[in-house]
């Protein structure tokens, strides 16, 4: 499609539409906790800007949703900018996209050896610490990848989150992403005792997390059993990494709660049998988990390959078939 050609007007106004929909669930799913569709509805919204941007690139201005990171920030929290961004990652929903994306990876790595790292996609919510000397300085949330929110008091409340890192060579910097969650036996414990109490059980562990974190009273974050893992890396000092997995292990030396379930693989095949492996057991597993995200595991080649201005061309998140039945929400508790 030619950029320069005019966009019908059926097409625009859909396009403004669906846009002003995505803007509506983002704020109802990161400002407010309480998302009121599907994560599966979210996604085919998304994919639709998407296809209107490819039938008419004028429309894929550097507002849409599309070329942005989703988040946002609250106004009740003190901002943070983080010191370097957080992006979000591109979604494959079948095998052959995760091929086509190899097959891009390995074109574009001109003839360096690539290994995949391959994750569990932790159905939490992102938070970014800033660790000086060993110490945990700020905790945030993503919010709009640049900025986001201060949830410092909170976050030290979350068990296995160290205060201070230990162990050998502790950098002068690092900021560690991750992914807060509420583990589904403490959640579903938690709902029981609700029901027995007559009162309303919480919707889902991802928002109920999120709630949970996002609170002006740190005590009430430290009544809920919230767990984190870290899954990346952002700026540092004082250490370098040649392989992602190499970071993880440095992390977890530090006294960072790292996943169990991270391996790497040397071909494609391998990461589509951990991929179908993880949809037949996505039960069970402590988290809850909506895909699988595959890395390139050579930090050369990652920045060799770089990233768009929403999502690394490096990595992308494989997204399981949601199994989720649209429940009616407003049966069930929102506020956290
Ligand atoms: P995303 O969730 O598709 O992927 C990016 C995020 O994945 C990262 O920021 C990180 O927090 C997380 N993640 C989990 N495990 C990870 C791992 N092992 N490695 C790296 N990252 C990992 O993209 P997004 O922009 O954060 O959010 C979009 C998604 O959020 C949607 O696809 C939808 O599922 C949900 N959402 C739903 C609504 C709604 O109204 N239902 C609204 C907004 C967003």
């Amino acid at each position: 499609a030619d950029a320069d050609l005019p966009v019908p007007d059926d097409a625009r106004h859909e396009w403004e539409d669906v846009a002003e929909q995505v803007r509506a669930h983002q704020f109802a799913y990161y400002i407010k906790d309480a998302p009121t569709v599907s994560d599966g509805e979210y996604d085919r919204l998304l994919r639709r800007l998407e296809e209107l941007e490819d039938g008419h690139p004028s429309l894929r201005t550097p507002d849409s949703p599309t070329q942005q990171v989703g988040g946002t920030y609250s106004t009740e929290f003190a901002p943070v900018d983080h010191v370097e961004r957080m992006l979000s990652l591109d979604n494959a929903f079948s095998a052959e996209e995760i091929a086509a994306w190899a097959a891009r990876v390995e074109r574009d790595a001109g003839g360096a050896t690539v290994h995949y790292l391959c994750e569990l996609k932790i159905d939490g919510l992102a938070v970014n610490l800033l660790y000086e000397n060993g110490r945990l300085v700020r905790a945030a949330t993503r919010g709009d990848g640049r900025t986001g929110e201060d949830v410092t008091l909170n976050v030290r409340t979350i068990d296995g989150v160290p205060h201070q890192l230990t162990g050998e060579n502790v950098p002068r910097q690092v900021e560690v992403r991750g992914e807060v969650f509420f583990p589904v036996e403490d959640f579903e414990a938690l709902n029981a005792s609700l029901v027995e109490q007559g009162k309303p059980p919480f919707a889902n562990p991802r928002n109920t997390a999120a709630g949970s974190l996002r609170q002006k009273d740190p005590r009430v974050t430290a009544s809920r059993n919230l767990r984190m893992l870290v899954h990346g890396i952002g700026a540092r000092k004082g250490f370098d990494i040649t392989r992602q997995s190499q970071a993880y292990d440095l992390l977890a030396g530090w006294g960072l709660p790292v996943s169990s379930h991270t391996k790497v693989f040397g071909d494609v095949a391998a990461v589509q049998r951990y991929i179908e492996k993880y949809g037949k057991a996505r039960h069970s597993v402590e988290h809850e988990l909506d895909g699988v995200v595959v890395k390139v595991d050579e930090v050369s080649v990652q920045r060799q390959l770089g990233s768009t201005s929403r999502a690394p061309r490096w990595a992308i998140a494989f997204k399981y078939p949601p199994e989720e039945v649209n429940t009616p929400l407003l049966d069930i508790r929102v506020d956290v």
